[in-house]
């Protein structure tokens, strides 16, 4: 039951038809893991602490640096060499007090990913390191777990929901098959960013999230939405299972 300042708080959101009490409570129920408290993950911690996404863990192993601030809007210069968890999680229970946010000041990895994901009810990928998407990507078809996949550089930025359980929706790999390698996939450091389009793609990871939690998300499976900030818009390409792909096969776990 929402008590009267839940009531408040989100009244704007609840007195939708597609939220509603019932879909209120769901959210405050609900478990994500962020990874990633950058430019991405900023609008992303935002947005569900303040749609009141219960249960928000925020995982980073990075510290605050004076060239992260021309997007990483949770970040202020103050916070320049603490870490970012701290900041990320600080910020998020400002918003809003009556959520649960654990910060975890660790990276991906072999050992911790399985148990994260199965231990979350969806994750947010807003890394910046193609090694961590894919370590995330193969781990979310073995576990289920619906992946909201976002990434951006320099005016370009990517959207996609991976999910094993829903019928024919690709896996990360049936779409990103090869890992590219640093000149093929230029992180913001070598290749720059410009900080809205980095809140463009983190509010729609987001909205994925929340629609996911409501039930009236899922339809950005088996699509990639592509944004270009230089005038090109939103596009969409269809994307597929595929039986050659080396982590799903063309199957569901
Ligand atoms: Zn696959």
């Amino acid at each position: 039951m929402l008590n009267d300042a839940d009531l408040e708080r989100y009244a704007r959101q609840v007195i939708m038809p597609d939220v509603g009490e019932d879909g209120q409570e769901r959210l405050l129920a609900a478990r994500m893991l962020v990874v990633g408290a950058g430019g991405l993950g900023s609008p992303v911690i935002f947005y569900l602490a303040a749609a009141g996404v219960g249960h928000i863990t925020i995982m980073d192993d990075e510290t605050v640096e004076l060239t992260n601030l021309n997007r990483q809007i949770l970040h202020i210069t103050a916070s320049i060499g603490t870490p970012k968890v701290a900041r990320a999680a600080a910020a998020a229970a400002a918003l809003n007090p009556g959520i649960e946010i654990t910060p975890r000041r660790e990276r991906l990895d072999v050992d911790n990913v399985d148990e994260l994901l199965s231990s979350h009810d969806l994750v947010i990928d807003c890394s910046d390191n193609v090694a961590t998407r894919y370590l995330l990507g193969d781990a979310a078809w073995r576990t289920g777990t619906p992946l909201v996949f976002g990434g951006a550089v320099r005016s370009e930025g990517q959207l996609s929901l991976f999910h094993t359980g829903t019928p024919d929706s690709p896996c990360f790999r049936c779409v990103f098959p090869d890992m590219p390698d640093a000149q093929q996939a230029p992180g913001c450091s070598e290749a720059g960013i410009l900080g809205p389009v980095t809140g463009v793609i983190g509010a729609l990871q987001a909205l994925e999230a929340v629609n996911w939690v409501l039930g009236t998300g899922g339809k950005q499976t088996g699509r990639l939405l592509l944004f270009d900030a230089r005038g090109g818009g939103f596009m969409e390409i269809s994307t597929s299972r595929r039986n050659d792909c080396n982590t799903c096969g063309g199957q569901s776990v």
